[in-house]
């Protein structure tokens, strides 16, 4: 037993005394208040409940339905929500007939070359600022962000743009100060499947960017949608950023086939990272149209002034003026799958 379908009829006092008893099984509810009909999402190990005790569900007052959902995740399923789960960051929607653009450099390096480039971002028609304060690399030598001072440049550049930002958090001790600055918190690829963070990004109610394991599969990516997702926090959006496979002329491979999968799966927006996808500037472009037509509903290009002297992931940053130029070509692709840029 998974979804407990409403009755037009049903009142509030059957619908208390219906999580009353969910919740003395241990169990615990996500109340969705749809247009047609209202439905509640059990959560928690419910191959526990008795044959008895579904029925007793089944036959209490207000209560239409009882649906167990098949498949291992629940709250993420289009089974749960038919309808797309549209998420309004300040204003700006994701999921909706628009394909916002989320552009910025891989990472937060100064304030100047911040600003720089997210004025020119805005200028071109992105709707996000990107950038990590807190960043993954493979080598512990390597750059590792500026972490609260790059947070503070994101608040600067944010406050002089107007656009809201999107930074990655990698530690659940970091959560406090990265509600407070940014707008989106993403997960990036490596930690997917890091379940005390998912757990903890689940508490607090910003919209998160969740990207694709380095080599998951979309089943265990909607797995660790339903972890975040458990904890209350409804606003996830899924990020295809390429998965490692034999090929290496690209960095990964860009499976764009999971979009129009997720959708079949999912109520979720999908956001798609061409940069990462691809590794080299050249192929963005073609692969960020190919998003678009696919049925991405945002994309996430890195874009850096000056990509030579980047201290991270610069060979696939676009340059300002490729950026713009992408904009304009990606209009009319979306306006041929019924979206706009
Ligand atoms: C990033 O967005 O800069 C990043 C590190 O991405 P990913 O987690 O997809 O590698
Ligand atoms: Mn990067």
């Amino acid at each position: 037993m998974d979804i407990i379908v409403l009755s037009h009829e049903a009142a509030e006092e059957d619908i208390r005394h219906i999580i009353k008893r969910l919740e003395g099984w241990g169990l615990g509810v996500h109340v969705s208040q749809g247009t047609e009909r209202t439905i509640i999402g059990v959560i928690g190990d419910t191959s526990k409940v008795t044959e008895e005790e579904e029925d007793s569900i089944r036959a209490a007052a207000g209560v239409e339905n009882v649906v167990r959902i098949l498949k291992p995740f629940k709250l993420a399923s289009r089974e749960f929500k038919k309808e797309n789960t549209v998420i309004d960051v300040c204003g700006v929607t994701v999921g909706g007939r628009r394909v916002p653009v989320m552009a910025g450099p891989c990472a937060v390096e100064n304030e100047t070359v911040l600003t720089s480039i997210a004025k020119k971002v805005r200028d071109a028609g992105a709707s996000f600022l990107r950038g990590g304060a807190y960043k993954p690399r493979t080598s512990p030598y390597a750059f590792q962000g500026l972490g609260p001072e790059g947070l503070k440049h994101l608040a600067h550049a944010r406050e002089k743009t107007g656009l809201p930002i999107v930074t990655e958090i990698m530690d659940p001790r970091d959560l406090e100060v990265i509600v407070e600055y940014s707008d989106i918190i993403q997960i990036g690829a490596r930690n997917m499947q890091n379940f005390r963070l998912l757990l903890e990004v689940g508490t607090c109610r910003k919209p998160v960017l969740l990207k694709r394991g380095l080599s998951s599969t979309i089943k265990e990516w909607l797995m660790s949608a339903e972890y975040i997702m458990s904890r209350g926090n409804q606003n996830v959006m899924l990020c295809e950023r390429g998965i490692r496979t034999f090929e290496t002329a690209t960095r990964n491979t860009l499976d764009l086939s999971a979009v129009p999968v997720l959708k079949q799966l999912t109520h979720l927006p999908v956001v798609v990272d061409p940069s990462h996808g691809v590794g080299k500037r050249d192929l963005v472009a073609p692969m960020a149209k190919a998003a678009i037509a696919a049925g991405a509903d945002a994309l996430m290009i890195e874009v850096h002034t000056n990509p030579e002297e980047a201290m991270s992931d610069g060979e696939q940053s676009l340059k300002p003026e490729q950026f713009e130029k992408l904009m304009q070509e990606l209009k009319p692709v979306a306006e041929a799958v019924g979206r706009e840029i």
